[in-house]
């Protein structure tokens, strides 16, 4: 086929048409569990006789198949769509439209979390935030090859009252950047530049591949796109390394390897941009993963036709691999865009443009956390750091008055109200995987004081307020 190959797999006289591989014989078959049936019509016709069709896991050893059956399990419970709903996280709603999330208040707690960590570090590390439209005229997408490439794919135009304009929802951030770095001169002193946006784009997806948040059809990129010098590749991908490395340690994710995917020695001229640019950002690629001491693996041919990258494969707690944090070389768009700076030389260069997410989408980047931390966010994160629980209602003004302590020293503290038993009180702060739990009672108020539990550790005693403080202040910086 033009985009690839198919096989077949041939068991007796049946010929399967199928990715493979067959077992030779059934006698390899040594631990077997039947997970679903269902209703099938041979061949697929309803006139037919009604067959059924099993489903079945095998293994080689009963010990494999518990070890799978057991993350299964483990996954079900971790699965992102269920542990939204009850942790109040996000919905979705049949009348605003499929895939399109609705961030709920704890949710977008998170959320907003996530943006200010990531909007702290690119502070840090000299990117400038800049704030794009959400649509753009169909000339920018034509400038930007995408409208010839995605055009039929993505959505339809918004027209306005004059016939002759025509406007896209913006699938990506890129072409709007590049627009920022032409709209004057630039000197070779002026980079490299990194222009930051948390940048929502909006893709059509078909409503069968809609998937919970990792397959939705708005979603907001931690988007960046740095601009510099042929010879500034290998600093700006050590960088933003750093960049990445900074997020997976603060979030937890500690095993991962790099991909390094390059051209295809054999068919160079598949490729745009110069041999003597791509040899130079290639060679960067692999210097930079090697002098910040990365696992990697490097995969020749997997480049794009418009510049080579580097991919984080990150596996979470269920073994599963996801891919984030892509570095991506462009030579295309700056051509598209007829991108120059001025060099030491005086003569007009192009600028080498670089695409960067370290969390991707925010949305599929929230399903792998939560999946990951099974809704049990680290601290700095959690969406409700602190509970109050009064023992009884005459306790409600201590509850309010430690509740304030706490906001007023930026710690998300509620009072638990409700005309509940304390018994079911912290049933459930524990299903909420709230942090803390703090229980005050008359002996709290009589004292001064505070009795404190750790979600999953249970009692940890009684504090003063500013001791608790401490203990969780020391708890985030740790985090
Ligand atoms: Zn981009």
């Amino acid at each position: 086929l033009q985009d690839g190959q198919i096989s077949f797999y041939e068991q007796g006289n049946f010929t399967d048409l199928c990715k493979g591989p067959h077992l030779p014989d059934t006698g390899y078959i040594k631990a077997v569990k039947l997970m679903n049936i269902a209703g099938a019509y041979w061949r697929g016709d309803e006139k037919n006789k009604q067959l059924t069709r099993i489903y079945g896991v095998t293994f080689p050893k009963q010990k494999l198949l518990e070890e799978y059956l057991v993350l299964l399990e483990e996954a079900k419970k971790r699965d992102h769509r269920k542990l939204g709903k009850e942790l109040d996280l996000f919905t979705f709603s049949e009348k605003v439209g499929a895939g399109l999330v609705l961030w709920l208040p704890k949710g977008a707690a998170v959320r907003d979390r996530l943006e200010q960590f990531m909007r702290k570090a690119q502070v840090k590390a000299g990117y400038l935030p800049v704030v794009t439209p959400h649509i753009g005229s169909k000339e920018l997408y034509v400038t930007s090859g995408h409208y010839a490439k995605y055009g039929a794919d993505s959505f339809q135009p918004i027209r306005t009252p004059n016939v002759d304009e025509e406007y896209f929802l913006k699938p990506m951030n890129c072409p709007h950047h590049c627009e920022i770095y032409a709209s004057r001169p630039r000197s070779y002193k002026d980079l490299p530049l990194r222009f930051a946006e948390f940048g929502t784009v909006y893709r059509y997806e078909q409503s069968g591949e809609l998937h919970g948040l990792t397959r939705v059809r708005g979603f907001t990129q931690d988007d960046a796109h740095l601009f510099c010098r042929p010879e500034q590749v290998k600093d700006e991908f050590i960088k933003v390394i750093d960049l990445v490395l900074h997020t997976f340690k603060a979030l937890g994710f500690n095993d991962y390897t790099a991909q390094i995917s390059l051209r295809d020695p054999e068919n160079k001229e598949k490729y745009i941009g110069s041999d003597e640019n791509w040899e130079k950002s290639e060679n960067a690629i692999i210097e930079a993963a090697t002098e910040r001491g990365l696992k990697t693996v490097t995969e020749l041919g997997e480049a794009a036709f418009y510049g080579p990258k580097l991919d984080f494969m990150v596996k979470d707690v269920l073994g599963r691999q996801w891919q984030l944090g892509t570095i991506q070389v462009d030579y295309n768009l700056p051509e598209r865009f007829e991108l120059e700076y001025i060099g030491a030389d005086n003569q007009k260069h192009r600028p080498v443009m670089i695409h960067r997410a370290p969390f991707g989408s925010l949305e599929r980047f929230m399903a792998i956390l939560i999946e990951q931390c099974a809704g049990d966010f680290p601290l700095w994160l959690a969406p409700e750091q602190v509970i109050v629980i009064p023992v009884a209602d005459k306790f409600l003004n201590y509850a309010e008055k430690v509740c304030n302590l706490l906001n007023n020293s930026e710690i998300r503290t509620s009072v638990d109200n409700r005309n509940e038993k304390i018994g079911k009180k912290i049933r459930d702060a524990e299903i909420q995987k709230t942090p803390y739990m703090v229980i005050v009672g008359e002996k709290e108020e009589n004292e001064g004081l505070i009795s404190a539990r750790r979600h999953k550790l249970g009692d940890i005693g009684t504090f003063t307020v500013e001791e608790f403080l401490q203990r969780l202040n020391q708890e985030i910086t740790l985090d």
